[in-house]
This record gives structure tokens, sequence and C-alpha cells, in this order.
């Protein structure tokens, strides 16, 4: 199977060609077509599985260019994740010119402040940063209509769990919403049924 099964469209099709992207992993042929019909879904799937460009690729899809405010919020556990999704979808992107943004903590707040008010499509960010944004109405919420949780394990982990269930009570109910987990404990369990729509389950 290749990517040409999945309805992608040609700006999208070529920057996968570019990376070197041919053939699917098991999480992307299960997830993409899923997504792309805005279904809620709750991914159990390691790091290294292709688990990022599996919520790329359909919310690079499904994007509007013309609206200048953000439709998609990607929250990280860490940092470093949170550069390494912003790069994942500015390439997937590419010829589609869409802006991706990362917000994070220990990074200067002024110029992710000066970075928000231009036009942006993706904000990706660590839950206490994205927090702080929304709490000073830097980051505008109105148009976000897809969510994804990364590592929502280890978010449990961290602590940063009544963060994350924060930031969703602040976000438009008309979205749709991606959770990936390497294992899934039952507070992740729980995040499924109170903050998202009939999920459907997906575990590789
Ligand atoms: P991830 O699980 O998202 O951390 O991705 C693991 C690695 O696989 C990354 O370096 C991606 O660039 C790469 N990758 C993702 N999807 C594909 C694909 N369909 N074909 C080849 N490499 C891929």
């Amino acid at each position: 199977k290749s990517f040409r099964n999945y309805i992608i469209s040609e700006d999208i099709g070529k920057a996968l060609k570019g990376l070197g992207y041919d053939i699917p992993t098991e999480v992307q042929a299960r997830v993409i077509p899923a997504a792309l019909e805005k279904n809620d879904l709750m991914v159990k799937a390691q790091t290294g599985s292709g688990k990022t460009a599996a919520y790329a690729i359909p919310i690079c899809e499904l994007i509007e260019w013309l609206e200048n405010k953000p439709q998609a919020l990607i929250l990280t556990p860490t940092r470093e994740l949170a550069v390494q999704v912003k790069e994942d979808f500015t390439n997937i992107g590419r010829f589609k010119r869409l802006k991706a943004a990362a917000i994070y903590g220990r990074h200067s707040f002024s110029m992710e402040k000066a970075e928000l008010k231009q036009k942006t499509h993706v904000v990706v960010g660590t839950p206490g940063r994205v927090m702080d944004h929304i709490k000073k109405g830097t980051l505008p919420l109105t148009k976000i209509n897809y969510l994804v949780i990364d590592e929502a394990d280890r978010m449990l982990d961290m602590g940063f769990i009544k963060q994350v269930e924060a930031i969703m009570k602040e976000l438009p109910m008309e979205r749709m919403t991606m959770l990936f987990s390497a294992t899934m404990p039952q507070e992740v369990k729980n995040m499924s049924l109170d903050y998202m729509r009939d999920p459907i389950n997906i575990d590789v």
C-alpha cells in the first residue's frame, strides 16, 4: 500500500516523497484513514513507529491554509519532542506552506508571543507553557479543531495530566482529539471517557 491510497493532496504527497516516506508504517496505515474522517482516536503506539507522521499527515491535509488563527494544538511532555514535532509538521506541510510554532518552558515567552501573532496553523507545546499563553491571552483557541496529546503516559509520569485536562476544558467542544501513548494506564484511559467522543481504539 502507498500513501496514495489515502486521498493525500499533491502538496502533502510531494513532501512525503521528499522525506523518503514511500510506504506507510502500520500505525500510519491505521490512523490516517480514521483521522481523515475526523474520528477521535486512542492510539497505543511506541516511539519509532512513525506515530508523529501518523497524526501530522492527516492534520496537514485537513488544515485550511487561509485561516490565520491556530487550528491544531499538539501537546508533548518535553521541549525536545515539541521541537521535533514542529519540524515534522514543517517538513510535511512544506509545499502547502503551513506554519508551525513550538512553545515550551525555558524559552523566551516574548519571542513565542510575537511568533503566535503571525499566521500560525499548528502550535506544538508543553502543557505548562501552553497554559501560560492561554492565561495571558497570547494563544487564540477559537479555531482549534484538532488536538493531539502525544506520549500521554509520559505526561502522566511527569505530573502533567491535570494541566492537560485544564487545557482541554478551554478548547472548543467541536474538535477532533487524538491521544497517543506507549502504554495505557487507567488514568490515560479515563481521559478518553471524559474528553473524547466515541474514540476508536487503535493498538499497534
Ligand atoms: P516517530 O515514531 O514519529 O518518532 O518516527 C520514527 C522515525 O520514522 C522518524 O525518523 C520518521 O522520520 C520516520 N518515518 C516516519 N514515517 C515513515 C515512513 N512512512 N517511511 C519511512 N520513514 C518514516
